[in-house]
């Protein structure tokens, strides 16, 4: 069976970049690495592979050049601003974007691992995420400030999954870091239409993107170790808690 676009269903599939080209002119180009890492619950898919010319082939023309496109022009103009740590503000409008784009590229990602890390985001977030072009009600995005050495012993561009999927559902957590910037969607399983999500606490290093909350001054004033990296990522639980709208 011929495959098709994990967003619309059509084909023929096209290649699509998982970090847009035009992202190399705000990164060093003395800093080449990158890692992926994804871990599933019974094992860990680790992906070394250069930065820029990581390519997937799962999405459609129409998808491609069309809405995906859109969304990469959103952000294009602050961007690299986040990614090398030089003033920047988020707006509302900036921090619905950058939540939108930053899940796109996770959804992307994914499709960078072997097929049996690809059920760790089910097909109906990519199919939620076609329909709202924005994360859902269930998701959390933040926003988090991390140095890393200007050396190459950190990857450059650095993403890890977590599943906590239960009877109730689908619940994972990914993260995305590029340069300083990082930047996490908690996807929460399905609850019913009287709750929400409880925002969690803000820090100095972590911030609210999704729902999109008060304006943020990027830098953020305190920087996340990047040692952190995994403890920020990779919690044990997901602890998130709901209240009534
Ligand atoms: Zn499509």
């Amino acid at each position: 069976m011929a495959r098709t676009c994990v967003f619309c269903g059509g084909t023929p599939l096209t290649k699509e970049h998982v970090l847009p080209r035009w992202l190399r002119t705000a990164l060093d180009p003395a800093m080449e690495r990158a890692r992926y890492i994804r871990f599933a619950s019974s094992s860990i898919h680790v992906h070394e592979a250069p930065l820029m010319n990581e390519q997937v082939r799962v999405v459609c023309a129409p998808c491609n050049n069309g809405w995906m496109n859109d969304l990469e022009e959103s952000v294009r103009h602050f961007l690299p601003a986040l990614i090398r740590g030089t003033a920047a503000q988020l707006d509302h409008v900036r921090q619905v974007r950058l939540a939108t784009w930053s899940l796109k590229t996770m959804l992307m990602y994914q499709h960078t691992h072997g097929r049996e890390a690809q059920s760790l985001i089910p097909a109906m977030d990519y199919a939620a995420f076609f329909a709202d072009r924005r994360p859902s009600r269930f998701m959390l995005g933040r926003v988090a400030f991390m140095n890393y050495p200007s050396d190459d012993s950190v990857p450059l561009a650095d993403t890890l999954c977590q599943g906590y999927g239960s009877a109730e559902g689908a619940a994972w957590i990914s993260t995305l870091k590029i340069g300083c910037l990082v930047t996490q969607i908690v996807r929460v399983a399905d609850f019913d239409e009287q709750w929400k999500i409880q925002p969690f606490e803000s820090f100095p290093s972590l911030r609210h993107v999704w729902p999109a909350a008060d304006p943020i001054d990027w830098p953020l004033p305190l920087a996340i170790p990047h040692e952190h990296m995994s403890d920020l990522a990779l919690p044990d639980t997901l602890d998130v808690r709901l209240m009534s709208r």
